[in-house]
């Protein structure tokens, strides 16, 4: 027996799941098997929907929202209570700097605190109608909620996923990645103990084909939050389609970071290898695309390599690493082919691309130049710790460029001159940008992409109205 929950938790039960398919949970800095995960049934998934239902008939959605409230930041206090044992599971089985870990744990309860807090701010509106009377809307929840994550920042967005929906007054049905399940059954633990009801929040790992299907087509399901890539998203809204599911969807890009000559371009250089590289680059918001001004570009390389390999690569249990493993061997094996076949094309691999250890799915983060605007490496999302920097000389033609993708996510503008950095920033196609820094999520604000990085926005006041259904109510006179 393991000292965190493997099971599947439905309607307040922990259950083995009943089908032969088990989740192998391994740990990608020493590539041991450490847990042995259930994975639900299309049927397990069938109980937990109508269990979900049932709850949110039965008492959730008609609870005093100040109860509501009273619970959710019992959560988020349970949360904070259980940092350090949430960011050790999470770095087990993610690989992902134990530094990292505390702070997105750290973030998860703020959600729960932030969407807590917003239920008394959940308004409708007083509409003063042409034939007089009077008309006000309300916004209600919808009922039962799917929520499908990734395995990059497993614990962190299911709590974006599960705090808005269940502060609306919904019921949520939680499937985590098949790599990384853990901490999202410990925040279903975490739920129970903090004293939600049965089937308020439930949680049931399986594979996406199965589980994950089963979730986007249940007829009792009215809205699928997602996070993921591009092409699940693409299938999940096909499925949604026949009954008209609310979807919103959170997925892939291959975001700018455009440095101009007059932007303090020293900070620049160091600061950015973080905006690609963190989380090992396994990061939707990843600034995998490097737009520099030509006068500075070589000077700018050179200091963006140095502060490239500076960087502390290695066990992810140490406070002091930066990068650990990638998630699993495929991941880190796709990279690679992204490396190789820009050298292959004869670019120049500035640093990195190679194993520095040969236990774990270790990989030195690589710096490109040298290359086309049609290499691949150029134009696809590589999801791993590999950059490419390109100069450029003239504004228009570097914008064109920049917007030259089915992606629009995030983007970082360096700059001092604020009209070009906000002239800039209001044509780059994305749904979040960066002005002189990299940091570009916040709880209170919307985040999400333009074009094919997604439908709709996580976090802020956004996310919450997304999780309600508007009804138009008008009293006659
Ligand atoms: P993924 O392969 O799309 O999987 C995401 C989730 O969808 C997993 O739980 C997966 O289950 C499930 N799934 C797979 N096939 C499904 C199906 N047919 N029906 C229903 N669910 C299905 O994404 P990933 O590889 O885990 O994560 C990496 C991607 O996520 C990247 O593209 C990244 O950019 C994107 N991402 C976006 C954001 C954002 O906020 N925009 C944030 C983080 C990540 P299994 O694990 O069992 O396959
Ligand atoms: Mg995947």
């Amino acid at each position: 027996m393991s000292d965190f929950p493997t099971q599947l938790l439905i309607n307040g039960q922990w259950h083995d799941g009943s089908g032969a398919k088990r989740l192998a949970i391994v740990n990608p800095a020493t590539e041991e098997t450490f847990a042995d995960v259930s994975s639900a049934t299309a049927s397990e998934i069938g109980q937990a929907v109508e269990a979900g239902q049932a709850a949110f008939e039965s008492g959730w959605r008609d609870m005093p929202p100040g109860q509501r409230a009273e619970l959710l930041h019992g959560l988020a206090k349970r949360i904070r209570d259980n940092v350090e044992a949430i960011a050790q599971l999470e770095t087990r089985n993610v690989g992902k700097p134990i530094g990292d870990a505390r702070w997105e744990v750290d973030a998860g309860a703020k959600v729960f605190e932030y969407y807590a807090g917003a239920i008394g701010h959940l308004c409708g509106q007083t509409i003063p109608v042409a034939r007089g009377g009077f008309n006000f809307t309300l916004r209600q929840p919808m009922g039962v909620i799917a929520a499908i994550t990734p395995w990059n920042f497993p614990f962190l967005i299911a709590c974006w996923k599960v705090a808005p929906a269940l502060a609306a007054g919904n019921s949520v049905v939680l499937k985590p990645a098949s790599l990384t399940p853990l901490t999202a059954l410990l925040l279903g633990q975490l739920a129970q103990e903090a004293g939600l009801p049965d089937g308020v929040l439930q949680v049931l790992p399986g594979a996406g084909s199965e589980a994950g299907n089963a979730l986007a087509t249940h007829p009792l399901v009215r809205k699928i939050g997602f996070t993921g890539s591009t092409e699940v998203g693409s299938k999940i809204m096909k499925l949604a389609a026949d009954d008209i599911k609310r979807v919103s969807l959170e997925l892939g890009g291959k975001s700018p970071n455009i440095v101009f000559a007059e932007a303090d371009w020293q900070r620049a250089a160091a600061e950015s290898p973080m905006s690609v590289f963190a989380n090992t680059g396994q990061d939707c918001c990843a600034r995998s695309r490097m737009f520099i001004e030509q006068p500075i570009f070589d000077d700018f390389v050179n200091q963006f390599v140095a502060a490239t390999e500076s960087l502390k690569v290695g066990d992810p249990t140490l406070d002091e690493t930066q990068l650990g493993p990638m998630v699993c061997a495929s991941q880190r094996e796709i990279s690679e082919s992204f490396v190789a076949g820009a050298k292959g094309a004869g670019r120049d691999i500035r640093t990195g691309g190679d194993r520095p250890s040969e236990r774990g799915f270790y990989l030195n983060p690589a710096v490109i130049t040298g290359v086309e605007t049609g290499d691949r490496a150029w134009c696809e999302e590589i999801f791993g710790p590999v950059v490419c920097l390109r100069p450029f000389t003239d504004e228009s033609k570097m914008l064109r460029e920049v917007n030259d993708t089915n992606y629009g996510l995030s983007g970082s503008i360096w700059s001092s001159d604020l009209s070009r950095a906000l002239r800039v920033a209001r044509q780059v196609e994305s749904g979040v940008i960066s002005i002189n820094t990299h940091s570009s999520v916040h709880t209170e604000a919307p985040f999400g992409g333009f074009k094919r990085s997604g439908l709709g926005r996580d976090l802020g006041m956004s996310a919450m109205e997304a999780c309600t259904e508007v009804k138009n109510i008008y009293v006659g006179e």
